[in-house]
């Protein structure tokens, strides 16, 4: 009998399911593109639009929206979904702040989404280096808003009130996939710590919109996404988007099936009935994709409610 050694037994590989044809990103290489491409390269800035190999870049970069990713390419856990790379990060730069304002400024975006990979390794989560990149942006681009798609900060101490502090126009954190699947999926993070940090930002910053998205395509049911729903609307989030998982490799986690497009508006049509004030879901919606757009729209409908 030949003894195999756990560390050469091999994980089976998750076999990629063929796109079907309404996932087929566009290609544009616009002027713009490459426009956005040297401005983003030139202060080396880290974009999540590269690292996670969006779907959507093209289409994006074509129209200048670039989502800024802070604090450095390298996280430091390990989501089954996600393709951003994992290991030791290196130092804060503490020039981000500075490199994110200009080149927002010689973007000019009307609206700016910044995200960071999880830093669990600062006592803070990186919760202080999301304020000054708020606060420097915003001093160089006083008419632009600002959307912050954060992480959890390892459930430290009341991080997230320094990042609201600074007064984001809009506090996004993901919930990213129903609670049955947190393990597997999202190890590092508590589902039921997700929803108490956006209902905590609604609380402590009550002129700031919350937003929240999931993804959909793990194998979750239906019953399961609309209890997402009803937990972030106890959790007073204004906007939701759905998007499918995309399984970047054959390491990832892998992918259950496609949503056709007639499901994805179904699910709009649930989310709003369940009273968010704006919902995207479409198979190639991301947080965000076109989230200047919409946040534009949600102004207009915070404005006609008060
Ligand atoms: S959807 Fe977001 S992450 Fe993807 S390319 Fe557009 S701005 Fe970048």
């Amino acid at each position: 009998m030949t003894i195999r050694h756990p560390e050469k037994i091999k994980k089976p590989a998750n076999p990629i399911k063929k796109k079907p044809s309404w996932i087929k990103s566009r290609i544009l290489n616009s002027k713009e593109f490459f426009l956005t491409k040297s401005i983003v390269n030139k202060d080396n800035l880290v974009t999540v639009c590269q690292e996670a190999n969006c779907p959507n870049i093209t289409e994006c970069w074509s129209k200048r929206h670039a989502t800024f990713m802070i604090m450095g390419n390298t996280c430091t856990r390990a989501c089954a979904f996600c393709d951003v790379r994992t290991g030791k990060p290196e130092k804060l730069d503490q020039f981000e702040s500075i490199k994110i304002a200009n080149a927002v400024y010689k973007l000019n975006l009307k609206h700016v989404v910044i995200t960071s990979v999880n830093r669990d390794d600062l006592p803070d989560g990186g919760s202080n280096h999301f304020y000054d990149v708020i606060i420097t942006t915003r001093k160089k681009n006083p008419n632009t808003t600002i959307e912050v798609l954060t992480p959890d900060f390892l459930r430290k101490n009341n991080s997230y009130k320094k990042v609201l502090d600074a007064d984001p126009d809009v506090f996004n954190h993901n919930i990213e996939t129903v609670s049955n699947f947190y393990r597997e999926i999202r190890p590092g993070a508590r589902y039921h710590g997700s929803l108490q940090l956006l209902y905590n930002a609604k609380k402590y910053n009550k002129k700031v919109f919350t937003k929240s998205g999931l993804m959909v395509g793990f194998g979750e049911t239906k019953k399961e996404i609309i209890q997402v729903m009803d937990d972030l609307r106890e959790s007073d989030v204004d906007f939701l988007t759905i998007g499918q998982y995309l399984q970047p490799s054959k390491k990832h986690f892998p992918l259950n099936r496609y949503y056709n497009p007639s499901e994805f508006k179904e699910l709009k049509i649930i989310a709003k009935e369940k009273g968010f004030l704006m919902v995207s879901s479409s198979p190639l919606t991301r947080s965000s994709y076109h989230a200047d757009e919409d946040f534009a729209k949600l102004k207009n409908i915070k404005i006609n409610i008060n």
